[in-house]
């Protein structure tokens, strides 16, 4: 098992691409932290992880504080011994509108939960890190981390923005053996999507995949594990895509 001994955290770990990271890790041997706002969710990846044999634990964060972000580091230190796995993955959509039209309110919360929730992450993870002699940071950015995402101005900036945060952490700490990348999916078939998009319009997105489906959660987090892993030794500073071919037409 690629990462037998190692502690993970996973925020947003309660639905969708979260949990499929959480399970995975789990199966490669982690111990995992488990987080997400919601609680039932998070408890419900908890007993999925255990049910399969694994080790998980919950705690309970909301990855727009940095105060949260702290603490989640801190109990997963607390509970496993040290911190060698981060993945920030909560993010939300926000609204749809023109950027004229865009209001302030949903900018304003995604920019909170998508860019400043990962870097607090990213500021007590590779603190914990540090300490530990290395460790291996996963951002979830998205296509939209590198095309445009019409209507969804907050988010595509948001996105960018954790590719340059990724870089520079990559840039920044190497040399303590510390790796950071970002993961560009295209349209996975999660519940975000669910909530945003009404039938026929997953139908046209289905289409603007050249491989003519949706991701599975399942398929990002072989990424997101991989990436964890020592088996991606020379990999950091980086952005990688898991989109059917999205971005190549
Ligand atoms: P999802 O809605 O299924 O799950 C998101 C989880 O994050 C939920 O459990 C939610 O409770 C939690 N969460 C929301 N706000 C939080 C906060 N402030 N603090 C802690 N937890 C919070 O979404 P998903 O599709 O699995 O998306 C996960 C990540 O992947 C997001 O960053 C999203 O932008 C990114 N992504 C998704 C897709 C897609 O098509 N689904 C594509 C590319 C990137």
């Amino acid at each position: 098992k690629s990462l037998e001994n190692k502690a993970a955290l996973v925020t947003g770990a309660g639905s969708g691409i979260g949990r499929a990271v959480a399970i995975g890790y789990a199966a490669e041997g982690a111990a995992v932290m488990v987080s997400d706002i919601n609680e039932q969710a998070g408890l419900e990846t908890v007993a999925l992880i255990e049910k399969e044999g694994g080790k998980a634990s919950f705690f309970k964060a909301d990855t727009s504080t940095a105060e949260d972000n702290e603490a989640l580091v801190k109990a997963t230190v607390e509970t496993f011994g040290k911190l060698d796995i981060a993945c920030n993955n909560a993010g939300i959509g926000g609204d749809a509108a023109e950027t004229a039209n865009y209001s302030l309110e949903s900018w304003k919360k995604v920019l909170d939960i998508n860019l400043d929730g990962v870097f607090y992450g990213c500021k007590y993870q590779l603190a914990a890190m540090e300490q530990n002699g290395g460790g291996s940071i996963v951002n979830m950015a998205s296509i939209h981390g590198s095309v445009a995402a019409p209507f969804s101005s907050a988010y595509t900036t948001s996105k960018h923005a954790v590719v340059g945060l990724t870089k520079n952490i990559g840039a920044e700490y190497a040399k303590k053996n510390i790796r950071c990348n970002a993961v560009g999916p295209a349209y996975i078939d999660t519940p975000l999507l669910e909530k945003n998009l009404k039938p026929e319009q997953l139908e046209a997105l289905k289409q603007k995949h050249p491989i003519g489906r949706l991701g599975t959660a399942e398929e990002v987090a072989n990424l997101v594990v991989f990436l964890s892993s020592d088996k991606a030794s020379f990999m950091t500073g980086a952005y990688y895509l898991v989109d059917g071919g999205y971005t190549a037409v």
